[in-house]
């Protein structure tokens, strides 16, 4: 396994070069892998972020990308009060055409030449089988089966589990009320973090409006769900709905798709959820109270962060590791985003923006997250 840091000048060519502590670059003959793996910043402790599996085109494309989302894991973690850094991995290939035992393993091995300043877990294009083939290589892997103990394994149920949370708070402060029962959700992506939300919803009596591209989510659905209709992929931007659940990819709200939203509140679990920084005063505009994605969807990086904190016998958090302390963590994400729709009200700025002051506060050491548990 070859590996090098990346020098700062050459960094310097990338928008997102905020400040990387390290990125570094991996290459190895013998399995085909080549990954990069970047370390944001470490001032709240270790670097954890997913391993992201894309065939991206060129490695510029690949380090614009772990630079943009290693960043994005610093601000996600520290608003979800962890003891956490910024980092992120990526892997350049195929996951269904490319992806081996082996090349993971090197993976692993990438992951370890860090020692222990930078943690992985699933992302997309990996999943929990993959980080049980790192930790052969590296104690540096979380997202995976851990023995005699009920934390660990897929992240995403716990997701959809903060994402519940957020979407009630978000509701609250929108419409005076949490209730959810007679309101309309209309979700795009019914996949683990989709469904499982459309189940929450569904218990609490909402009307679902669903779609997504795979005919066997949405058959499921109907067979279900007690008040679902589904529409075309397209057609969900239009759905007459409360509530807008972006569940699928990133960038669906846009210059084309926010003119025709009807919703007043989004709250969902997609990351990267707004195209560009000019949808926040779209969103203003049309009056949607908009729950930022990165503090909305943590529910799985705090669970990843129990697990870390459970193997490594190191807990800064001042109470037990268990699963109802776990859960009750989670469900502070809706305290989180009831302080950030507060800095955003009484400082006349975007949600979006309030949570990016409020994690930067807190990652540089001026704020505390609020106790969550
Ligand atoms: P997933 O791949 O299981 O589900 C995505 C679903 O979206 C799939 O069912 C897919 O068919 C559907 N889809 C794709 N394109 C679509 C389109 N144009 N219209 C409608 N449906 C479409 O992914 P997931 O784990 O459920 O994650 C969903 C989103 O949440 C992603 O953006 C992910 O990055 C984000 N997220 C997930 C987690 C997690 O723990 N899984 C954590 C944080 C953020």
């Amino acid at each position: 396994m070859d590996y090098k840091d990346l020098e700062t000048d050459f960094l310097k060519n990338f928008d997102d070069n905020n400040g990387h502590e390290r990125v570094r670059r991996f290459e190895c003959k013998e399995t085909g892998l080549i990954a990069f793996i970047a370390v944001h910043n470490t001032n709240l402790g270790p670097a954890l972020g997913g391993c992201r599996m894309f065939p991206y085109e060129t490695e510029n494309d690949a380090i614009k990308d772990v630079l943009r989302l290693s960043r994005g894991m610093t601000y996600k973690n520290a608003l979800a009060g962890l003891p956490l850094g910024g980092g992120k991995s990526v892997i350049i290939g195929n996951p269904h055409q490319q992806k081996t035992e082996a090349l993971i393993k090197a993976m692993g091995r990438a992951v370890d030449t860090l020692n222990g300043s930078y943690i992985t877990a699933e992302d997309s294009g990996t999943n929990v089988k993959d980080m049980m083939l790192m930790s052969e290589e590296t104690d540096y892997v979380m997202g995976r089966k851990v023995e005699n103990s009920d934390l660990g394994g897929d992240p995403s149920p716990y997701t959809a589990f903060g994402v519940f949370s957020g979407l009630k708070a978000t509701c609250a402060a929108k419409f005076g009320s949490d209730d959810l029962s007679g309101k309309t959700v209309a979700v795009q992506g019914l996949g683990a973090v989709g469904y499982d939300l459309c189940r929450r919803l569904d218990a609490e009596g909402a009307k679902l409006i669903v779609t997504d591209i795979q005919q066997a989510s949405l058959d499921r659905a109907v067979s279900e769900f007690k008040d679902v209709i589904v529409v075309e992929p397209d057609a969900i931007f239009d759905a007459d709905a409360d509530i807008f659940a972006p569940c699928a990819m990133g960038a669906a709200i846009n210059a084309g798709t926010l003119p025709r939203l009807k919703a007043s509140v989004i709250a969902g679990a997609a990351n990267n959820q707004l195209a560009t920084p000019a949808e926040e005063k779209g969103l203003e505009d049309k009056g949607i109270l908009y729950a930022p994605d990165y503090a909305i969807n943590a529910g799985g990086v705090i669970a990843v962060c129990y697990e870390y904190l459970h193997l490594s016998g190191s807990n800064p958090l001042g109470h037990e590791l268990t699963m109802e302390n776990m859960k009750s963590h989670i469900r502070g994400i809706a305290d989180t985003l009831a302080r950030i729709f507060e800095i955003s009200e009484n400082r006349g700025i975007s949600t979006a923006r309030a949570a990016d002051e409020l994690a930067e506060r807190i990652f540089m050491g001026s704020e505390q997250a609020r106790a969550t548990a």
